[in-house]
């Protein structure tokens, strides 16, 4: 079962545009091996990890760092001078449109106001950003304050998503959140009135808590009225203060039967909400949905910026990567340290399956041959007739079961792939 954030990785059209999709001969394995066609008019993503937190929640494992005084204008300029970096190495980012921008964190919300609206404004001044580009800045309730909220929409920022968690001030205490339960109603109320898109991040599966407790909080989030929920079950990490105290006095963690009955539990309680599942961990009211996030599941490409900021970049008829340093020091330094690898089609493929099947829509065929260069693979019968898989023209999703076991429905696939390579080869 998938309990975790991934990265934030959007985009408007469907297919990216740009040449046609040839196959070039069938490779060894039943994939289809053709070119990238990434065009000038293919769009893509801007994420910014900006990292920089008040204080570390016991169970974080992000890239998350607590300074005293954090050097936001020396950030900010690192972060622009990283972009022209990119943008010397590929100059296509320059004139492919960018048409989402999502700051990440950390939390960004520590960022102030007129410091995100320098990067907008650098970063408009560098890319071809679209009209009515998504702009979405991950808040944390305890850096709400008169006026803050405000300055973000003057700044640009059009989609907040709030890291609310529980609306139990015993859970956000166990958690070590910095705000309460009253906090945060009042950030969603301000946010609600302020943004035109506000999204609520809310966490089950917490030690000793039943069904029950996580209906309540569940009910007080969709009571909101947000138009956007994502629901995500809490995993200890061995390495979060969490984990080393779960490793010397083990917590009461939910076990399978009630993970399932937390997991189906929510997706019934969205859908009388009014809200649909888009991706196993998220529900949208329509026109809701986070096009950035939708754009990076679709396997699309994104600019990866500051502290532990990462990218994907499809060009040259290859996929490429790249990670920035982790540490804020580190990436101020030199915010140019990160290099860029190749991924190999194959382990694209994989990669555009994992990410695709989480959402609702799933795989779409020619989608992932101009994003990979690869066609999809035969699908085995047992996936299709055990009902974890199901076909709708060019279309491959993944049934409520098969999001269950994402893992091992990709797993099979892939194996049946190579199966029937080494049949052939
Ligand atoms: S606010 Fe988010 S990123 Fe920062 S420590 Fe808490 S969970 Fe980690």
């Amino acid at each position: 079962m998938y309990h975790r954030r991934t990265e934030q990785g959007g985009e408007k059209s469907d297919q990216p545009s740009g040449a046609g999709h040839p196959n070039a001969g069938r490779q060894a394995g039943g994939a289809l091996r053709g070119s990238l066609p990434q065009g000038r008019g293919a769009p893509f993503g801007l994420y910014v990890h900006l990292p920089y937190c008040l204080h570390r929640c016991s169970y974080c494992d992000f890239n998350a760092h607590v300074r005293s005084d954090p050097p936001f204008d020396a950030m900010a300029a690192a972060i622009l001078a990283d972009l022209d970096g990119q943008i010397a190495r590929f100059p296509a980012m320059a004139m492919r449109p960018c048409t989402s921008i999502f700051f990440g964190g950390g939390t960004p919300s520590l960022f102030p106001p007129d410091r995100i609206a320098f990067l907008i404004q650098g970063f408009a001044e560098r890319l071809k950003l679209i009209p009515d580009l998504e702009i979405t800045l991950e808040t944390n309730p305890a850096t709400r304050e008169h006026g803050r909220f405000q300055s973000y929409r003057d700044a640009g920022i059009n989609r907040m998503s709030l890291g609310v968690q529980s609306f139990d001030e015993a859970d956000l205490r166990f958690l070590e959140r910095l705000h309460d339960a009253d906090q945060a109603q009042r950030a969603i109320q301000e946010a609600v009135a302020i943004f035109p898109r506000v999204s609520l991040d809310l966490m089950y599966g917490l030690p000793g808590r039943d069904l029950a407790h996580w209906q309540e909080q569940l009910r007080q989030g969709l009571a909101t009225g947000v138009g956007h929920l994502s629901a995500y079950q809490l995993t200890v990490e061995p390495q979060t203060p969490m984990g080393r105290g779960h490793a010397a006095q083990p917590l009461a963690l939910p076990d399978d039967d009630l993970s399932c009955d937390l997991t189906e539990t929510t997706w019934a309680l969205v859908d009388r909400a009014g809200l649909t599942p888009y991706e196993l961990a998220n529900f949208a009211r329509p026109g809701q949905r986070c096009r950035h996030n939708l754009h990076v599941w679709r396997y699309g490409d994104y600019i990866g910026l500051g502290a532990g900021g990462h990218g994907k970049w499809g060009e040259e008829g290859k996929i490429w990567r790249r990670a920035n340093p982790k540490s804020p020091e580190g990436y101020l330094a030199d915010p140019h340290q990160g290099p860029w690898q190749r991924v190999l089609p194959e382990q694209g493929l994989e990669e555009a399956l994992l990410s695709g099947l989480r959402t609702s829509e799933g795989v779409v065929r020619k989608r992932v041959q101009a994003r990979t260069g690869l066609s999809l693979p035969l699908i085995p019968e047992t996936l299709l007739g055990g009902g974890w898989l199901n076909e709708r023209g060019a279309r491959i999703a993944a049934s409520r079961e098969g999001w269950m076991m994402l893992d091992e429905v990709v797993v099979r696939w892939l194996v049946h792939a190579q199966e029937v390579r080494s049949r052939k080869g």
